[in-house]
């Protein structure tokens, strides 16, 4: 069978680490929408389409086609590496800068309407499980296999806390948190395609599991 799996959920829900095994275990290709709206965001930056947290909308949404947005498989990790415009972004969209102004760059009509065309794309012919905010309720509304990830806003940002402090990066707790809760907000008040679970969507709230427990969850939810 060739299937769509949406996984869809708030910020820090592991949502990403999840789809990439499930995708492996299934032998699917995962993609990670967020990495577009992340891309974009950077784009924005790159061209000054966002100075002091103030976006040039009409800017941005003039050259939205000069975005070239591609996921290309690293041979020895396995790990889809991101590339804008030709050049590997993989680090650079996972940073602070960039969590802060995701969320107001995703709510503007023309860039999710870009997005969600290039998803709609890369999945067309299933075998893929997409995680994001409306991949259940937007991008594939016939999805296969529907998934909303919830926990605590605290949880959430502990764990991508700790995500920082591996990679050595000098980020307090606070921060984290208040960043993870302003995303919540602003993805699910948008007035164009918000962060809500999609009505046939099965919930698994990840509090109290790990990662493989997670895992092993979905699964037998998408074995079922
Ligand atoms: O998944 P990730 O946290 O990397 O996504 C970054 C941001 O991109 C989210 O906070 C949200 O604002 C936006 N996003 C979205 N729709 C998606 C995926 C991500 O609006 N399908």
């Amino acid at each position: 069978e060739d299937l769509i799996i949406a996984i869809d959920g708030f910020s820090s829900t592991g949502k990403s680490s999840m789809s990439k095994i499930i995708a492996k275990n299934l032998n699917y290709t995962h993609i990670d929408s967020g990495a577009m709206y992340r891309a974009v965001t950077l784009y924005a930056f790159q061209h000054q389409y966002i100075v002091d947290k103030k976006i040039d909308v009409d800017g941005l949404v003039e050259h939205i086609n000069d975005i070239k947005i591609e996921f290309v498989q690293d041979p020895t990790s396995q790990k889809n590496i991101t590339y804008l415009n030709g050049e590997n972004v993989e680090q650079e969209i996972r940073t602070m800068k960039i969590s802060k102004m995701v969320s107001p760059i995703s709510e503007i009509p023309a860039v999710r309407d870009y997005c969600v065309a290039l998803q709609q794309k890369m999945g067309e012919n299933g075998r893929i499980v997409m995680d994001g905010r409306d991949i259940g309720t937007t991008v594939f509304p016939d999805a296969d296999i529907k998934i909303f990830v919830t926990a605590s806003p605290e949880i959430r940002a502990k764990r991508r806390f700790l995500e920082y402090q591996q990679q050595g990066k000098d980020i307090s707790m606070d921060e984290v948190l208040k960043n993870v809760k302003e995303r919540d907000y602003i993805d699910s008040h948008r007035e164009y395609s918000p962060l809500r679970k999609a009505d046939d969507a099965i919930e698994v709230d990840n509090s109290e599991l790990n990662l493989e427990e997670t895992v092993n969850k979905v699964m037998e939810i998408i074995l079922s």
